[in-house]
């Protein structure tokens, strides 16, 4: 059987699978330096895992209190050395991203402390955190002040309002590289470097902090790489390849991991206890894996945006823009253009492909919300999936892709399903 006949079989019919092949053909370049970014960067890895004598006893596991477990300590120093910095953190028991951001602030503010956020309003989760909402146990609760610098129309950042905001009080200054749910455009680790000397060339003594969320490994450099302080991320995205369960890393400067290592645990203990619970393999070969995981999904939304765009769909970034993370946002303005999507994402997923996505009033949202995910691991947003709120400008947001393979199908059975209910028109 030939690959379209493949692909009739599972759903997408030849006209899709022909578009979908005149498209990937126009990419081929822009795949080729994504290949060349993730060999680099597998090299990288691989140095890292090297120089810090990663053995067969860092596969070992832990239990307990966990002392004295060097395949999480010695983790912790290839994390450190990828990223650029001092130390690291890298840990089952920090659940997810909003963890490891909630632990990475708290431990470094005190009262009487201002965090400053520079890229405008922070991801949703971590307005409850800072106490933008009202939060149980929120940074507001404990007497830490926030500003808030919105980027330049073109989400560039404002200079001046960064220097006009910035104050006696200011500790720590918040840079978050991807969009999130906003509209703007993910900012490139070059950018956020300027903003960075910026604020030093005022304040030396503010540490800066990356939300690096979606970011990890689709450029050669990191946060780390162009003086940030902190740089923060969950296992379940990027770095950890799709094989990570549960977990977030947090590195930077021995001073402020150290912090950080005390308010996970407790003051007295920090680093020294945390079983592993037998996670390290999964989190050695995730991040292993990861440079190529990322490219798969990179080239995934690429595809997307271009495969969409010519449809006539508003897409961000756009089909040719350069790319800072994985996540594609595709605006179909209309409810049933988002249902639909997120319907062909369902049905082409390993786990659970013959569910029918409904969109429902999930917690903390004002509109509904759709979500596919067929993932090994629950809420993995490195595997495919996407998800979009019921409300203008119906639009959904894509990610991730454990193969390029297996996104360039997820997409394809998206546009199948949209151009079986007439709501796409192929060219
Ligand atoms: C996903 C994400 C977070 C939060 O991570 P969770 O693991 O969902 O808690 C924070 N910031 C950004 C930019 C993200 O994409």
């Amino acid at each position: 059987m030939d690959l379209e006949n493949m692909y009739e079989n599972m759903g997408v019919d030849r006209e899709v699978f022909s578009y979908g092949q005149r498209i990937e053909a126009e990419l081929r370049e822009r795949f080729a330096a994504i290949d060349e970014t993730a060999e680099y960067n597998q090299l990288k890895v691989l140095g890292a895992m090297q120089r810090n004598r990663v053995s067969e006893a860092c596969l070992g596991s832990s239990s307990g209190y966990g002392y004295n477990d060097i395949g999480r300590d010695t983790l912790e120093k290839v994390y450190a050395e990828v990223f650029h910095a001092e130390a690291g953190l890298v840990r089952p028991q920090i659940t997810c991203g909003t963890h490891a951001l909630a632990l990475a602030l708290s431990a470094n503010l005190r009262p009487g402390d201002e965090l400053l956020a520079i890229s405008g309003r922070p991801y949703d989760t971590l307005e409850e955190v800072i106490g933008i909402r009202p939060g149980n146990g929120s940074l507001a609760e404990y007497g830490v002040t926030y500003r808030q610098v919105d980027l330049l129309a073109d989400s560039s950042f404002d200079f001046e309002g960064i220097r006009a905001a910035i104050n006696e009080h200011t500790k720590m200054a918040h840079i978050q590289r991807s969009k999130g749910y906003q509209t703007r455009r993910t900012l490139s680790v070059q950018e956020i470097g300027e903003a960075i000397a910026f604020v030093k060339s005022i304040k030396p003594d503010i540490i800066c902090m990356v939300d690096n969320c979606y970011g990890e490994f689709v450029e050669r450099i990191e946060p780390g790489d162009i003086g940030a302080d902190l740089t923060v991320g969950s296992l379940i995205k990027n770095p950890g390849g799709g094989l990570a369960p549960t977990g977030g890393y947090i590195v930077g400067k021995e001073e402020y991991v150290e912090n950080c290592a005390y308010r996970l645990t407790s003051p007295g203990l920090g680093r020294e206890v945390g079983a592993s619970l037998g996670l390290m393999p999964s989190f050695y070969q995730g991040f292993f894996l990861a440079p190529t995981v990322t490219a798969g999904a990179l080239k995934g939304a690429i595809f997307a945006a271009n495969l969409y765009e010519r449809l006539g769909f508003a897409v961000l970034p756009d089909g040719k823009e350069s790319r800072h993370d994985i996540i594609q946002a595709i605006t179909f303005g209309t409810p049933e253009g988002v249902i639909e999507f997120c319907r062909g994402i369902q049905a082409a997923a390993p786990v659970d492909s013959y569910v029918t996505p409904e969109p429902w009033a999930m917690p903390g949202y004002d509109s509904d919300v759709i979500m596919a995910a067929g993932a090994f691991v629950q809420g993995s947003s490195i595997e495919l999936s996407a998800d979009g709120p019921i409300r203008p400008p119906y639009a959904v947001y894509f990610q991730g892709g454990l193969t390029w393979e297996h996104a360039k199908f997820g997409i394809l059975l998206s546009l199948q399903k949209l151009k079986d209910k007439g709501l796409a028109t192929l060219p």
